[in-house]
């Protein structure tokens, strides 16, 4: 039997949860969750001047709303400070790392004079090899022990075998002179401690991983299986900058996208599975796989979000997409539904899903449900309040009233209508939208009129019948 798998995602709370690590976060994610292991999440706070309390919260908002469910408790690394210094400490009594007492101006000066006769600048301690009959008892960093001859070869699962040779690596401090440890021994520590069997993050840690192994393997400690995946683009090509979409989730969350939609996005940031575009989360899960992420950066594309998010928002249960939107106007500081608006929304849903990207869309196209009579046409849908119009909809008014009220009912009536007067259907139903909606673009007048019910369809037709289109007229 295979061990459980277990994967972490471990951010710097220096900011909200950026585009990129969303992804890191879904990858590894949608890892565990597809293979019945378990997803951690380790807070790196070792950096007290640039970790805030705010990152951290904005970081587990997003995940939150990404559906990101993480396994235990948050660590936080910081906390961990007493037991990465007992590894070092270990390391110090095993013979694999020692006590430096070099000063910052002793090593300032080792480089220099390295620069100086064209040597390598990587610092190389007196102080590895020396009798502890001759330490001082002064401030002293510990350091350990890198290997000096042979190669060090990380076998990552994207980038493949990539080979570093070891007289490149320098003896790293794990131990700062004031007691503290570095983060390169705080995240091979605290991956090996929370038990974690695959890492997956962004490739701009596999120079750490190289440094991180010497660790793993002065510990004696299995090594973690590495998946280090390519950054993701700009649509240009560059370096993806705020322009492009380097936000943080929340306000793609702000923007209306649902949380489906940018999941199965984000999976399709740099990992494939054939020439599936759309997937549910179950499949998701099921697909997810490290072979299937690809070595070149990934392009972020606005288009392909929001074509992926309004298949999700067809796709997606009434009730459940009701609850999401609830959420969308409590996240953008939105009014709150009243429970009248909310049942009457989640009537409607039905047919307000097809086409809407974003929930901003979504409402839009509920304007008919959440505006109260008598509505204000905007400027397009006034023009279809003409006199004509306003004719047709004083005589269409009595016959709805007697009209059966189901889809089949509705179009006899209004279709009858139309050939008694000549007309085609099509020169109704822009004043019905005015007239039921406001607007010039909504959902079909049929849906509108089984969803608002007979009592306020035929009032909504009775104020547009009234209405001053005096400028319209003209
Ligand atoms: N804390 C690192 C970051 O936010 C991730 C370290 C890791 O995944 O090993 O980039």
């Amino acid at each position: 039997m295979s061990a459980q798998v277990v994967t972490r995602f471990a951010p710097s709370p220096t900011g909200f949860l950026h585009i990129g690590g969303a992804r890191t976060a879904l990858f590894n994610w949608l890892y565990a969750r597809g293979r019945g292991g378990k997803f951690l999440l380790r807070i790196e706070d070792t950096d007290r001047a640039r970790s805030t309390p705010e990152a951290t919260a904005a970081i587990l908002q997003g995940l939150a709303w990404l559906g990101l469910d993480h396994d235990g408790d948050v660590v936080s690394q910081f906390e961990g400070a007493a037991r990465h210094a007992e590894v070092a400490h270990q390391l110090l009594a095993q013979g694999k790392a020692y006590k430096c007492f070099a000063t910052q101006d002793e090593i300032a000066a080792f480089r220099e004079q390295a620069r100086a006769e064209g040597r390598s600048t990587l610092y190389r301690s007196p102080w590895r090899d020396a009798d502890p009959a001759t330490h001082p008892d002064a401030p002293h960093a510990i350091r350990i022990k890198a290997p000096l001859t042979g190669e060090t070869v990380i076998r990552d699962q994207v980038q493949g075998d990539v080979t570093i040779r070891n007289d490149q690596l320098d003896d790293m401090i794990l131990l700062r002179s004031d007691g503290t440890p570095v983060y390169m021994l705080a995240v091979v520590v605290d991956d090996h401690d929370m038990g974690v069997t695959h890492v997956i993050r962004g490739d701009d840690h596999l120079n750490n991983a190289a440094r991180q192994m010497m660790i793993y393997q002065a510990m004696g400690w299995d090594v973690p299986v590495w998946a280090h995946i390519p950054l993701i683009h700009g649509p240009d090509g560059k370096k993806l900058s705020k322009r492009h979409g380097a936000l943080g989730a929340g306000e793609y969350q702000k923007m209306g996208y649902p949380a489906a939609g940018m999941r199965n996005y984000l999976a399709r940031l740099g990992w494939s599975h054939g020439d599936d575009e759309y997937f549910t989360d179950a499949q998701a899960r099921a697909w997810f796989d490290l072979d299937g992420i690809g070595k070149s950066p990934a392009r972020f594309d606005t288009r392909k979000l929001e074509n992926l998010c309004g298949q999700h928002i067809a796709a997606a249960d009434d009730a459940a997409l009701l609850q999401e939107l609830q959420e969308f106007l409590v996240a953008t500081g939105l009014p709150p539904l009243s429970d009248e608006k909310s049942t009457l929304l989640g009537t409607a849903m039905y047919c307000l899903k097809e086409r809407a990207k974003t929930f901003p869309e979504l409402i839009e196209k509920a304007h008919f449900v959440l505006a109260d009579r008598p509505l204000e046409p905007d400027a397009k849908a006034a023009k279809n309040l003409d006199s004509v119009s306003r004719g047709i909809l004083t005589e269409l008014t009595p016959q709805l009233q007697n009209a059966s009220w189901t889809r089949d009912g509705l179009e006899a009536v209004t279709s009858a209508f139309a050939e008694a007067r000549e007309i085609k259907f099509g020169k109704m139903a822009g004043p019905l939208r005015a007239a039921l909606a406001g607007r010039a673009v909504t959902p079909s007048v049929f849906d509108m009129m089984l969803v608002l019910g007979r009592e306020e369809t035929l009032a909504r037709l009775m104020d547009a019948a009234r209405y001053e289109a005096a400028a319209q007229d003209g």
